[in-house]
């Protein structure tokens, strides 16, 4: 007799039937709404007195000397990435395996991406691999916690300081994270995260870069801002003649119905994001150690913390459950439970066109190369550890309510523990095919 759903028996769970209130968010109460209102009906949604205000209150609470906003977090990481020094003939790394606004800009500064693994337990930047990535010309590393787990500080700092390189961290998915005590987005020269509306930290379309460095903090305002460019904030010598233009040829100003909600958001976020972690740990805790499903998450004993816990994965490791497939696994688990389970995350980037061939002004050589030194698209065929990863996504709890959570989990283990039923199977699905380039931010898009 069979027991999993997938081979005919009954599931876990007839409907994934949940209560929506522990999926929605962000959380929007009548403050965040007032706060809104508030900016709209006193017509100041292009001002800057509001979006001054979080700055203040974001950067104080991140433990960094300045904040910038910018409207997207896109133009923050491209400002980030001025704010360094990135220009012509520059290379960066970037782990291949992240968002596109990770390192898309530096190719608008002239400057050459050089993508790097990730690590395969992690998903996150392989410190690993940064020797194979470095040259005369690597100015700066942008580390990003991807999926939230922060990235391996210690030893991407220290390798940057060897080597004299800037460090830039993208902290999109795991604002108010920590490593090993210390708050993500502190670590770098310059730190800059979307605070968009689908991220843990929701604000609309919004984005903000945070430094300690007051040099990095004016050429970033410069870049950004025009109005902001003037000589109250602007000291740099060199920059005094570029006052009341954005240096980045972009008007970077937030829209201040996102910056209101933002300061609204920014009162409840440790709270809501604690209670996240809460449900996703508990979730955690009664699977971990079955062979075959590991939780991409942290040991918190350390300090170390998942954040918002932004699209919690897990990895999957065949070899520990004879070899069934991934794709085969996850459709049981879906069985289960009644919700198809989300695979791949984004493709590695270097396998988009956008870094091999485009050419968008003309230069007769792609963007990503026009102005390296060498053509580091062939560092790419090192590529291969970051494609096709096994790993998956399991339900995003924002609320913790343990006998809803228990049901979930069952559905798991039931198919690790019935894991024998699969071997039949054949899955000659390509893992490498599993994933998108972006997230939808709404179902009909
Ligand atoms: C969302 C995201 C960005 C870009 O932010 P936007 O606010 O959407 O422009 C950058 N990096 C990562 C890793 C992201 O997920």
């Amino acid at each position: 007799m069979s027991h999993l759903a997938l081979c005919g028996g009954k599931p876990v769970m007839e409907t994934f039937d949940l209560p929506e209130e522990m999926f929605r968010w962000p959380i929007i109460d009548g403050e965040s709404e007032n706060a809104v209102l508030d900016i709209l009906r006193t017509n100041r949604i292009s001002g800057n007195d509001v979006t001054v205000r979080f700055e203040k209150e974001f950067a104080a609470w991140n433990g960094t000397k300045h904040a910038v906003c910018a409207g997207n977090g896109t133009m923050a990481l491209e400002a980030a990435m001025f704010a360094v020094g990135l220009r012509a003939g520059d290379e960066i790394i970037c782990p291949t395996k992240t968002y596109w606004a990770s390192c898309l800009s530096a190719q608008k500064l002239g400057a050459a991406v050089v993508f790097a693994n990730v690590d395969p337990d992690t998903v996150c930047l392989d410190p690993n691999d940064l020797e194979r990535c470095l040259s005369p010309w690597t100015k700066a590393i942008m580390a990003v916690h991807y999926w939230a787990h922060p990235c391996d500080m210690d030893a991407v700092c220290a390798f940057a300081k060897k080597h004299g390189l800037k460090l830039i961290e993208d902290v999109s998915h795991a604002q108010g994270g920590h490593y090993k005590g210390r708050k993500l987005g502190t670590f770098g020269d310059v730190a800059a995260m979307s605070l968009m509306s689908q991220k843990s930290f929701a604000a609309g379309e919004l984005g903000i870069l945070v430094t300690d460095d007051g040099e990095a903090y004016e050429r970033a305002l410069a870049y950004l801002h025009y109005e902001r460019n003037n000589e109250q904030n602007i000291h740099i010598p060199d920059l005094l003649p570029y006052i009341n233009m954005p240096l980045g040829a972009m008007k970077g100003r937030a829209n201040q119905m996102c910056a209101a909600l933002a300061i609204e958001q920014l009162r409840h976020y440790d709270a809501r994001t604690a209670e996240i972690r809460r449900a996703l740990n508990y979730f955690w805790d009664g699977l971990d150690g079955l062979p075959g499903l590991h939780s991409l998450r942290v040991d918190e004993s350390d300090g170390s913390d998942m954040a918002g816990w932004y699209v919690p994965h897990f990895i999957y490791r065949p070899e520990e459950v004879g070899g069934v497939g991934f794709h085969t696994f996850c459709d049981a688990v879906s069985a289960e439970i009644g919700w198809k389970i989300p695979t791949g995350g984004n493709f590695p980037l270097h396998t988009h066109p956008i870094f091999q061939t485009w050419d968008p002004m003309g230069l007769g050589k792609p963007a990503r190369i026009a102005f390296a030194h060498r053509d580091v698209r062939e560092l790419d065929k090192a590529l291969a550890p970051s494609e096709g990863l096994l790993c998956a996504e399991v339900p995003y709890f924002r609320k913790f309510i343990p006998e809803e959570i228990d049901k979930v989990a069952a559905g798991f283990r039931k198919v690790v523990e019935h894991i024998g039923e699969l071997s039949a199977f054949t899955d000659d699905r390509d893992a490498r095919k599993d994933g998108q380039w972006y997230g939808k931010v709404n179902k009909d898009d």
